[in-house]
């Protein structure tokens, strides 16, 4: 709070970049790498004109090149060009199965190496993955350029939606416009029966949206192909646009 109290340092535009939007969460497993990853492709199938990057700094646990299926270490100034849409991720400047094990500060050069040294050449938006929570990552982003505006995902549960609100008054005390919530893994329908059942809840983060004066951007089910998608490597809006599930993303991606 103190640093926050201070104001915020001069931003800096990243070069070339003319969007910024974060995709954050307040816990971590409720899909806001699946959501950053889909909803980037969607911006770029949505509109072919619009060139798309994606920016992986969920530092403690990168997934965008697994989901992505993007191997090798690239130059930090090299980005690495997959479905419509490049990307740069923590991932590709550590072992995949090495821990990250580092204080702040090394945190901090790593995201400064992130936002500063890649060369995104002209993009209108870049989608950033952040880490789960309020910690340093997100302050630093924050802190160091402008963000066009932040999407938090939840799942409808009460935990989730605690700190997908925690996630929402950080991003305003930072003078990040959140633009709305997206509700994950809302509802669930058997293949076979097609019985809908609400694991994590009903509609949760809708009525955190309304509590909060924010908007729903969207409603993703808890869907077997949106999983096996991710962990292929080949996101859904990209192997299956045609889906439902797919279909669910690229409307949000209309929304911001
Ligand atoms: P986070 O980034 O919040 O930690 P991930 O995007 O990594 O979460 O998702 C956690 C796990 O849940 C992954 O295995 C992912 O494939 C899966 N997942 C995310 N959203 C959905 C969904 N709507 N339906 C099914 N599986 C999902």
């Amino acid at each position: 709070t103190q640093i926050m109290s201070r104001g915020l340092p001069k931003q800096k535009p990243i070069e070339g970049v003319k969007q910024v939007i974060v995709v954050a969460s307040g816990k971590g497993g409720v899909g806001k790498s699946t959501t950053a990853v889909n909803l980037a492709l969607a911006l770029a199938a949505n509109d072919s004109s619009k060139a798309i990057g994606l920016l992986d700094v969920d530092v403690y646990g990168p997934s965008v090149p697994k989901m992505m299926n993007l191997k090798g270490n690239p130059e930090l100034s090299q980005i690495v060009f997959l479905c419509y849409c490049c990307s740069m991720s923590m991932g590709f400047l550590v072992e995949e199965s090495e821990p990250v094990v580092w204080r702040g500060l090394m945190v901090m050069s790593a995201i400064e190496k992130l936002l500063r040294q890649v060369d995104w050449g002209q993009l209108d938006y870049l989608v950033v993955d952040m880490p789960p929570g309020t910690g340093d990552v997100q302050l630093s982003v924050s802190q160091n350029i402008p963000i066009t505006g932040a999407v938090i995902v939840s799942t409808p549960q009460d935990i989730a939606l605690m700190d997908a609100h925690k996630g929402a008054e950080m991003f305003r005390r930072v003078h990040v416009p959140v633009l709305g919530l997206v509700q994950n893994m809302s509802v669930f329908q058997c293949p076979k029966c097609k019985h809908k059942t609400h694991i994590f809840g009903a509609d949760g983060a809708r009525k955190l949206a309304q509590t909060l004066g924010l908007e729903v951007l969207g409603d993703i089910p808890l869907h077997l192909n949106i999983r096996e998608a991710s962990d292929t490597g080949q996101p859904i809006v990209f192997s299956q646009p045609e889906s439902d599930e797919a279909k669910a993303y690229l409307r949000i991606a209309v929304e911001v």
